[in-house]
């Protein structure tokens, strides 16, 4: 059994994410690099925020682990982007 990441859309998590009602996981996305149980809680990174954040920053494969040969995050995120903000803003 595998879970998705609610922040990148990744679909290999061991552990299922950590929801609102408080279900613990202590896993670090290797896509994303989200740690749940820490940059929630702790440093107060919404899953928004976070997605963003990578976003911004080139959607790096944040793990030391190989990726997937068929990562795809731009596939991913769609799935897990609420609708308002999946629009693409332009340059
Ligand atoms: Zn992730």
């Amino acid at each position: 059994m595998s879970y998705q990441c609610p922040v990148c859309g990744f679909e290999h998590l061991r552990e299922p994410p950590r929801s609102e009602s408080g279900g613990a996981s202590f896993e670090i996305c290797p896509a994303c690099g989200f740690q749940f149980g820490v940059s929630d809680d702790d440093e107060c990174y919404t899953y928004d925020v976070w997605r963003m954040d990578w976003i911004a920053g080139g959607m790096r494969w944040a793990s030391r682990q190989n990726k997937p040969d068929r990562w795809n995050p731009i596939v991913l995120l769609e799935k897990v982007m609420p609708p308002k903000k999946a629009k693409r803003k332009r340059r």
